[in-house]
Order: C-alpha cells, then sequence, then structure tokens
C-alpha cells in the first residue's frame, strides 16, 4: 500500500468545478491536490463539452458562410466542400490546447495532480486507483471537495451503441457527413451539435417532448429559434413526442437507426429513420466509483449529492460543487460554486451566488441567452411587469452585417422599473448578455440601461432601444 499524503484540501474531479476549486484554494494559502481519472484536465467541458462544441460550431459557421452568404458580400468563391478529418483534427488541437493550459495553471499554482479514481476510504481518506484497480496513491486532508461532474442521461429504450445511436461525445468525433440525423431532445446540446451537422447539409430532424425548443428558457425564444432552424438549415420539429426507443439496424453501409416515439397528445406511435441519432436529453450527476457509503454519504432520488447553503454534505469537512449536486448543469456555475467554496474554507465571507442571475446561452447562429426571471415565471409568480422587445431586423448594425434575426426582451417590474429579466436571440447574444447580468445584480432599472452610453453601431444598442421600450415605449428606431 503506498504512503499516505497529506494536504489541506483535496478536490476530486478537475472540471470547471474542480480545477477552479484547486486554484482558488492555492491561491488562499492551502496545500492542494486534484485526483483526475481522466488523463487530462478540464472535465466535461474542455475535453468533450463546451470547448470541442464550440470549435465544431465555428468551423461549421465558417463553413456554412462561405456556402450560403459569401456572394451576399461579393465574395465568389469555388463550392466549399469539408474535410471531416480536418475538420474534427482541428477541434482536436483546440482541446489539447486548453488542456494543456489547465495542466499549466495547476503546476503555476504549486497543486498535486494525481491522476486515478479516486474512491472513500473514510470521512478524510481517499484511495486512487488505476484503471486496473490498483490503489495507486493514498492521500489524506480535513477537506474534501467532490466536484466529479455528470454523465450523460439515458432514456428507457435508447439503446447507445456509440456508432450510429451516439450521444454528443461521439457527435464530437465523427467521420463523416450524415445525410440524416434524429435528435432526441431539443435542449441547448442538441440544437448546438445539430446546428453543427445542418450547416454541413445533413438534413435534421428533432424530436421533443415539450411543446417547444430550450424549454427552460423564456417561450419567446424556443419559438423564434424553431422558426430560424426551419428556415435556414430546413430542420424539421416534432413536438409533443415521447421517444420509446433507437436502435441501429442493417450491416455496414446500410447501418441505419430507427427512432419510434408517441404522440403525446394522441398516443400514436411515429417511426424516423435516420443515418444517425444523437441522444440529448440532458445529463445526471456522476459519483460512480467514489464509494459514497465508506464517507458515510448518499446521494438523492436524482443520483446527486446533498449540500447545504455553504456547499457541505451531510459529512462535515466533504463538500461538493458543480454538475453533481442541484442547480443549472453549466461550467460557470461550478467555477463560481468553486471560487465561493474555497473563499468560505478560507473564512471569508463571499457574496452569495444568486442562481438566478446565472446566463444560459445556445451557441447556435443567431446564438440565445437569458438570465433572470421568464415572462412565464413572471406571471406564475402574479409579479406586475412590463416587457420591452426590440428586433434586429431594422437595427443598422444587423443590416450592415445581414444578420437580421431574432430580438432583445427585457421584462421589468412594472412599479419600480427594477430590470427583473433579459431574453435575447440575435448576433453575439453569448457576449452581450453579459450587460444584462450586470443589469441584475446592481438592480438596475430599465431606464438606466436606456440612459448609458451603447457604442454605434453595435449589437447592443439593441439591449439600450428594448430598454427604452420597456421604460416607456420609447424605443427610437421601430
Ligand atoms: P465536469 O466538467 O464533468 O468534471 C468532472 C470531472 O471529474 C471529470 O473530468 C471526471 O473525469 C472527474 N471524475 C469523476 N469521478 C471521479 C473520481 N472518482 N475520481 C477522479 N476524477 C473523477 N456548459 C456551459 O456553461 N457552456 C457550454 O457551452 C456548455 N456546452 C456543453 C456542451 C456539451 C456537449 C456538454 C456535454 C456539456 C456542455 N456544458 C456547457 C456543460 C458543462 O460541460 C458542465 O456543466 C461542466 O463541465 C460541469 O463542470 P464540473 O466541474 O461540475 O464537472
Amino acid at each position: 500500500m503506498p504512503e499516505t499524503q497529506a494536504f489541506d484540501a483535496i478536490v476530486i474531479g478537475a472540471g470547471p468545478g474542480g480545477y477552479v476549486c484547486a486554484i482558488r484554494l492555492a491561491q488562499l494559502g492551502f496545500n492542494v491536490a486534484i485526483c483526475e481519472k481522466e488523463a487530462t484536465l478540464g472535465g466535461t467541458c474542455l475535453n468533450v463539452g463546451c470547448i470541442p462544441s464550440k470549435a465544431l460550431l465555428d468551423s461549421s459557421e465558417h463553413f456554412f458562410n462561405a456556402k450560403h452568404h459569401f456572394a451576399d458580400h461579393g465574395i465568389l468563391v469555388s463550392e466549399p466542400k469539408v474535410d471531416m478529418a480536418a475538420f474534427i483534427g482541428r477541434k482536436t488541437k483546440v482541446v489539447d490546447q486548453v488542456t494543456k493550459g489547465v495542466a499549466f495553471l495547476m503546476k503555476k499554482n504549486k497543486i498535486t495532480v494525481v491522476t486515478g479514481t479516486a474512491s472513500f476510504k473514510d470521512q478524510s481518506t481517499l484511495e486512487v486507483k488505476a484503471p486496473g484497480g490498483e490503489v495507486t496513491h493514498v492521500l489524506t486532508a480535513p477537506r474534501i471537495v467532490i466536484a466529479t461532474g455528470s454523465k450523460v442521461a439515458d432514456l428507457p429504450g435508447v439503446v447507445v451503441d456509440a456508432d450510429r445511436v451516439i450521444t454528443s461525445t461521439e457527435a464530437l468525433l465523427l467521420t463523416e457527413v450524415p445525410k440524416t440525423m434524429v435528435v432526441i431532445g431539443g435542449g441547448i446540446i442538441g440544437l448546438e451539435l445539430g446546428s453543427v451537422y445542418g450547416r454541413l447539409g445533413t438534413q435534421v430532424t428533432v424530436v421533443e417532448y415539450a411543446d417547444r425548443l430550450i424549454p427552460g428558457m423564456d417561450a419567446d425564444l424556443g419559438k423564434e429559434m424553431a422558426r430560424i432552424l426551419k428556415k435556414h438549415l430546413g430542420f424539421e420539429f416534432h413536438f409533443g413526442h415521447a421517444v420509446t426507443s433507437a436502435t441501429t439496424t442493417g450491416k455496414g453501409k446500410a447501418r441505419k437507426t430507427v427512432v419510434t416515439a408517441k404522440q403525446v397528445a394522441s398516443g400514436t406511435e411515429v417511426t424516423f429513420e435516420a443515418d444517425y441519432t444523437l441522444l440529448a436529453v440532458g445529463r445526471s450527476a456522476y459519483t460512480a466509483g467514489l464509494n459514497l457509503q465508506a464517507a458515510g454519504l448518499t446521494t438523492d432520488a436524482k443520483g446527486r449529492i446533498d449540500i447545504n447553503d455553504h456547499f457541505q454534505t451531510a459529512v462535515p469537512g466533504i463538500y461538493a460543487i458543480g454538475d453533481v449536486v442541484r442547480g443549472a448543469m453549466l461550467a460557470h456555475k461550478a467555477s463560481d460554486e468553486g471560487v465561493w467554496l474555497a473563499e468560505h474554507l478560507a473564512g471569508h465571507k463571499p457574496a452569495p451566488i444568486h442562481y438566478h442571475r446565472i446566463p444560459g446561452v445556445v451557441y447556435t447562429w443567431p446564438e440565445v441567452a437569458g438570465v433572470g426571471y421568464t415572462e412565464d415565471e413572471l406571471k406564475a409568480a402574479g409579479t406586475p411587469y412590463k416587457a420591452g422587445k426590440y428586433p434586429f431586423k431594422p437595427h443598422g448594425r444587423s443590416v450592415a452585417s445581414g444578420d437580421t434575426d431574432g430580438f432583445v426582451k427585457i421584462l421589468a417590474h412594472a412599479d419600480t422599473d427594477e430590470v427583473l429579466g433579459v431574453h435575447m436571440i440575435g448576433p453575439r447574444i453569448a457576449d452581450l448578455i453579459a450587460e444584462a447580468v450586470v443589469a441584475l445584480e446592481f438592480r438596475a432599472s430599465a431606464e438606466d440601461i436606456a440612459t448609458f452610453s451603447h457604442a454605434h453601431p453595435t449589437y447592443a444598442e439593441a439591449v439600450k432601444e428594448a430598454a427604452l421600450d420597456a421604460t416607456a415605449k420609447r424605443a427610437l428606431h421601430l
């Protein structure tokens, strides 16, 4: 048995929750170890999530623009083609660069990186095992942070063979452009990866249980997104359908996937056939291999680790953050929790995390983003509100670039004018949402946003116009 190594704190999992927590702990003077079972650091986000999906979204957008929009700008190129090996190869290089970046940060902050699966021996001791099960390290610390993230959620009847019936992980590695693809789930991951292949020419069919896309976001965004994806990429949508099975049939080049679904309203069974089927119905907390019982820990009905407001589990000295606990499964949420916890452990009094002010973004084109309360939430709570909306269609910057789809919607309190929610779909919205987050955090009024100077010509002016509309229907360019 290896000798026991003692640390001030140990973090399990090197995703954006774990590695950011480890850095902040080290900055605050703790002697920190981080355990990661994969060969590279960065977790789901850097290896098979946020970063590789954005790399493919960027590449596919270049292809789509070269094929469909360059000529509008007077740029004539011969018919563009996709080299899948180079397309996927560039993404692999991006992943390599960013994961090495995390390794550099660990070194810079003198954090001990231990490769292997961490498993509790008792409340303050971990065994770290190699893939064969051999214990390579024994680590002990009075503070252990579980940041083991999530895995793709299963759907009963859907047989993922990782070849034709695939998850987001395999969708980042395809060696051909599918002619047809069924995407099970109209949420963020399904729409982003569906867009990647839709832009390359795949006929994409989305089968969604709810009656709209991106059901967690403001209802207007899902409606507009469906209209745009249909118009630009020829997506087909089947809402109100519960998928009951998905399997691969045939051999060799004749391999096909068959998806069956039941129409929720009528109970009618519908069948879809496609070259590939992407299962994208969400993710679930990952705790396999941790041997939680040895520490006296259990999981809730959804497999998540229960925590209090200070991220402490039922066992003193053991904490949990990120996808493995309640709340939105987002990289920036995991990192915010990691920093908060590190500062709390150092005896600081960090400002509370306002969960309803964490923005959600969909990196399709146009992009979609929202923060704060949706219109449905305000209605359900009986909060008096007013809505201001500004479309990109007449907006000068949008006309110049040709990106005229979408709108900015601002919801403000009817009496106080305080901004309660901002929901947008349009060009470069992923970056524009930062202004809305600041406005919500500082409890700005719609009139505050309307008064601040916004550079001309920028897409950000649409935020100002929507704020003017919310203030007193005073939009200037409508
Ligand atoms: P993870 O990133 O999942 O990291 C957990 C780590 O723990 C993993 O590396 C795992 O190997 C390791 N681990 C698990 N068990 C053990 C063990 N016993 N011992 C040692 N190591 C262990 N979020 C966004 O905010 N923006 C996006 O654009 C976005 N795009 C996404 C696209 C896709 C395709 C996917 C799948 C996800 C995307 N997400 C996005 C979600 C984001 O990736 C997660 O919310 C984020 O990675 C969660 O961070 P985490 O640190 O909690 O867990």
